[in-house]
This record gives C-alpha cells, structure tokens and sequence, in this order.
C-alpha cells in the first residue's frame, strides 16, 4: 500500500489521542488540496509494517483515524487497517470525500465515526470542484445516516473565492449529521496556485456563517488557524 506519513493528534478524533494514517492516492483535484504530493502515490509499506506503527503507540492512543488523500481508493488495506485497529479496541474514523459511496458501505462495520467533506453544494461539484460527484455525496451521507451507529460529521471548507455564504446556507439545508464544521481555508500550498491571492476568511467571518446556518444544523463548529475548534 502506499501512504503519505503518521503522526499522532489530539485533534484529529474529538476528545481522543490518535495515530493519524494518511493514505496516498485520491481521484479529485480540489483547487484547495494542500496534500498534492499524495494524489498520485506515495511511500510503500507493508500491510504488517502499519499493524506494528498501530502495535508500538496503541498503549497510548484511542484511536485510530485514517485519512489522506482518498482512504477507500485502497479499499482492502483500509478495511485491514480498520479491522485491526477494532481488534485492539480503539476508536476508529475514516476521513473521506465520498468519491465511492459502495466502497464506504463496506468499510462502515468497522468504524465509529465518519468525517465527509462536502465541498460545495451538490449541484456545484463540477463547476467549484471540477468532478460532477454531487449525487455521490449525496448518496454517501444518506447511507451513513442510515445507520445508527456512526458518528457522522459533515465539513466544509470555506474558501472565500469559490464559495459564499448561500453555498453554506444552501449546504446546511441538503446535509443531515451529528455535527457540521466550516474549516477555515488557508492560501499555502494549495494545488492551484491562483488561491495563493485569495485571503483566508477572518474567525469572525466564519463564526457568522456559522450563527446563520445554527437553527438548520443543531451542532456547528468553526475551525480556524488561529483558534483550533470552536462550538458555535
Ligand atoms: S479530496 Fe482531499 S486529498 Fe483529494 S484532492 Fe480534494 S482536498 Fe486533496
């Protein structure tokens, strides 16, 4: 399999220390990508080698969290992953864009929670994003939804040249989950490099959006750079 690197969070699961397994590969060219050196690959490494990163800090993590790229381009490895991780008794999330709602069904008996990005509204996919998946996160967020068990949280990030506030508001009123983030968009390393220009939008920007949309979405958060996370 082939991943970007590790690292252990206490942000990544809420209110969980986690190893954080970031797998390579993903279809999508987001104009916003900060992790364009994983879309097309990334490091080899064994499926035995990953069990033993788990093995080594599972006496001090909860969780397990994979993320990327795109996870369930390399189903299989990420349905090992998973399996393992619950073995051991940790929590386990899966970062996605929701590019393959049937892959995620598969993988959703071994998860306890599910993060989804929904970039834009669901009719904006190709024209924000440049892929027409708007019916395939549709799709996904409903299948999850169906099932009792799994924490879903829905994100955003909100970037101010390609989005508006109407997107979020139209955003709060298609999507149905336990939680809903706007994540602050930051002008580094991103894949096309005309939002190099474009300013990040200020806490107290986000924290108004956030107001807005609160009596659609009960739970809403913002994620900032300059605040970590806050409950709106
Ligand atoms: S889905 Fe994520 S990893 Fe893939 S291009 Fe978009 S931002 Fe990058």
């Amino acid at each position: 399999m082939e991943i970007g690197g590790n690292i252990i969070s206490s942000v990544e699961y809420h209110g969980k220390i986690s190893l954080v397994i970031f797998m390579a590969k993903c279809p999508l060219r987001c104009p916003y990508c900060h992790n364009s050196e994983l879309l097309d690959g990334g490091e080899e490494i064994s499926l035995s080698e990953i069990f033993k990163i788990i093995d080594d800090s599972s006496e001090y993590i909860d969780a397990v969290v994979v993320s990327g790229g795109e996870p369930l381009v390399q189903l299989d490895e990420l349905v090992s992953i998973l399996k393992y991780s619950k073995r051991l008794k940790l929590k386990t999330k899966l970062d996605t864009s929701a590019y393959y709602p049937n892959r995620l069904k598969k993988v959703l008996p071994y998860l306890d929670y599910l993060a989804i990005d929904v970039k834009v509204p669901y009719n904006k996919y190709k024209e924000i994003i440049g892929s027409d998946i708007g019916e395939k996160v549709e799709k996904s967020v409903k299948i999850v939804n169906a099932d009792p068990n799994i924490f879903l949280e829905c994100r955003t990030t909100y970037v101010p040249n390609l989005l508006t506030s109407k997107d979020i508001e139209q955003i709060s009123r298609e999507i149905e989950c336990d939680l809903y983030t706007i994540q602050q968009f930051r002008n580094k390393n991103v894949l096309d490099g005309n939002l190099e220009d474009v300013e990040s939008p200020s806490p107290n920007e986000l924290k108004k959006l956030a107001k807005k949309i609160k009596p659609v979405l009960n739970k809403v958060k913002i994620k900032t750079s300059e605040f970590g996370e806050e409950c709106i």
